[in-house]
């Protein structure tokens, strides 16, 4: 089934609002981010092509290809049964390499520290974390459902390979929403990890895939300036790694 993506160009940067939008290309929407890891095509050819845009004020490139798709067309499109073969560490190496990392930092607050994994695919990071002694919970829209209320708040919220899946639009409401479950005291933490876009990359670049519906990939500014609207504040550790915490 052909996904039906819209040609529609938008009209300004959704994280920014400049009306400064340029074209950055175009590739077929069954290029995945497998490909380069495999050296070869893991998805044949849909013969659709996916244009992307780059705001020439803070870089933040997306695709509005996607801007008329439902959740339940990202489900039959994107995250269906062959969603794991575009992103194969998904299922457990990514997130069991994630939860070592926050296993390490905060082992001496372990029983103090209350996690909220968002976009957690199907919750082994979670999991992994209670199996540590933490408290940790999952919020995914498309592969658990939420185990918290929208009111409970966290002192860390985590959210690995998420940010780059949501649609330009909804980056705004997105963030605000991360900032509402995050504790108000200074220790609060945030931490993201996405792949910054630098600027020599191109169309080309591998991270542009939207068979994996990575249709909003942020630049250091744009990934601040998103922060900065919700009272948070960025620390790049690497140009994957990013930590969030409380402006003020
Ligand atoms: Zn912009």
């Amino acid at each position: 089934m052909k996904p039906p993506v819209s040609a529609h160009p938008p009209t300004r940067c959704s994280v920014c609002g400049s009306s400064d939008l340029r074209a950055f290309g175009d590739k077929d929407f069954g290029e995945s981010g497998a490909d380069p890891f495999e050296q070869r095509r893991v998805f044949a050819d849909y013969g659709v092509r996916v244009a992307y845009h780059q705001c020439g004020s803070c870089r933040f490139t997306f695709s509005a290809a996607f801007d008329n798709w439902s959740p339940a067309d990202f489900e039959t499109h994107v995250y269906n049964d062959d969603y794991v073969l575009s992103d194969k560490p998904f299922l457990s190496e990514r997130p069991l390499r994630n939860a070592a990392i926050v296993a390490g930092l905060y082992h001496r607050e372990r029983e103090s520290v209350d996690i909220l994994d968002v976009g957690g695919g199907k919750g082994v990071f979670a999991q992994a974390l209670r199996e540590a002694g933490f408290s940790a919970a999952t919020r995914d829209l498309y592969f658990m459902g939420s185990e918290v209320a929208a009111t409970q708040r966290f002192d860390l919220i985590t959210t690995f390979e998420v940010i780059e899946h949501v649609r330009h639009d909804q980056q705004q409401a997105w963030m605000a929403a991360l900032a509402g479950q995050l504790k108000t005291q200074p220790s609060a933490r945030v931490l993201i990890s996405t792949e910054l876009i630098a600027p020599d990359h191109t169309i080309g670049w591998w991270y542009l895939c939207p068979r994996n519906g990575h249709i909003s990939v942020h630049s250091a500014r744009s990934l601040g300036l998103l922060a900065s609207a919700v009272g948070l504040r960025l620390f790049s550790v690497n140009p994957s790694m990013h930590w969030l915490a409380p402006a003020a």
